[in-house]
């Protein structure tokens, strides 16, 4: 099975710490869909034939999308691509973009889940991160989305924000808990450089965010939401039984995926490759019938690296004995007294050959997976 990806890189408003590539020219929105459906066309063949079992409408905002528009990349895709059966087909959506009207056609036109950008109900908090939505738009939007037909939302929501307080970060899980949608992506609030935010904080005009108050949110988020019903099966990620994301699950099982649109990543299973981020360069390219990209090489330990960061964020943990079968490495032993260590600390169990992070070693994930790396194994 295979995931395929279309980045719609626009947005009305820059949210302060957002990096992911986007412009704020609306206007550009048709040639870019124009390009998008030519692109599909071109890498008809990157799959090799592979069903595709999830699409996901990333972005920037696709929920900027006219109906018109959205049908005719869906339409696209139907047509060079083989479907799965029942693929789950996610749209990400800002709540002030669509009317109940508009939810209707977006779910007509075959999205069945739709990953909603609220990141807070507390308004100071929204004016702050520059979101385009009040709380209130937010609210409504999803339970249109409800009444439009959507069985499957998912929810983001930011913690670790200013004025030091958990009251406001219990109020906003207790909201969202309220609302019971299917699946909640929940992230600590990153500072990166080339964003509003990240100038502030060179400047000494802003604080970083600080770890222990970070650590403490996140304490908040899994105890509640386990309360509640949500299993976190990925540390920023939390459903209700069966309502995973099938589509961040093919990039964790390193199946292949191809990522449409510019700035967009792909996997074949053997190397990656991103397009370029810059819309015009993008649109002149596929116009002259030439994708702009880059070619990732991955080396094998690069492979197991990635696999090593990905899996041990999964409830279902590194597995040691599909990586000896792979990429003939023997994790457990090259790191035999490493994991005692930390076994012993009660950062990781180890059951059946794989390898989980316990709540304690959640918080160490990213230092545990690097202190797992394999490093010239193989040259
Ligand atoms: S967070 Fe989403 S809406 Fe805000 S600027 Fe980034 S991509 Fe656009």
């Amino acid at each position: 099975m295979a995931g395929l990806y279309i980045h719609i890189p626009f947005c009305k408003k820059a949210c302060h710490y957002c990096d992911f590539h986007f412009t704020q020219s609306v206007g550009q929105m048709d040639s870019m869909v124009n390009a998008i459906c030519k692109e599909l066309e071109i890498q008809a063949d990157y799959l090799n034939g592979e069903a595709i079992n999830t699409i996901y409408f990333g972005g920037g905002t696709p929920s900027l999308m006219n109906e018109d528009q959205l049908k005719r990349i869906m339409k696209q895709i139907q047509h060079t691509f083989s479907l799965a059966s029942n693929p789950e087909i996610t749209l990400e959506a800002n709540p002030d973009d669509l009317d109940f009207d508009q939810l209707k056609s977006v779910y007509a036109a075959g999205i069945n889940r739709l990953s909603m950008g609220i990141q807070s109900f507390h308004e100071p908090h929204l004016k702050w991160m520059n979101r385009q939505h009040t709380a209130q738009e937010a609210e409504m939007c999803f339970y249109n989305a409800r009444e439009a037909g959507f069985e499957n939302i998912s929810v983001d929501l930011i913690y670790a924000l200013p004025h030091h307080n958990h009251d406001i970060w219990e109020r906003d899980l207790m909201k969202v808990i309220h609302m019971r949608p299917e699946h909640i992506s929940s992230y600590c609030l990153t500072i990166e450089p080339k964003t509003a935010f990240g100038h502030l904080v060179s400047k000494g005009k802003m604080k970083d965010v600080e770890e222990e108050y970070a650590a403490q949110q996140f304490e908040i988020l899994t105890e509640t939401l386990d309360r509640y019903g949500f299993e976190q099966y990925e540390i920023s990620n939390f459903a209700q039984p069966g309502y995973e994301s099938q589509h961040n699950g093919n990039y964790w099982k390193q199946e292949k995926y191809l990522g449409i649109g510019p700035s967009a990543h792909s996997f074949n299973g053997h190397f990656k490759q991103a397009n370029v981020s810059n819309n015009a360069k993008y649109i002149k390219g596929i116009a002259e019938g030439v994708i702009p990209f880059e070619k990732i090489i991955l080396t094998k330990e690069d492979q197991i690296n990635e696999y090593i960061l990905t899996s041990l964020r999964t409830k279902w943990g590194c597995d040691t004995e599909w990586l000896q079968k792979k990429h003939k490495v023997d994790l457990l032993k090259m790191h035999e007294d490493y994991l005692m260590r930390i076994d012993y600390k009660g950062m990781i169990q180890v059951e059946e050959g794989c390898i989980t992070l316990t709540n304690n070693g959640k918080l160490l994930a990213d230092k545990i997976a690097s202190d797992l790396f394999v490093y010239d194994e193989f040259s």
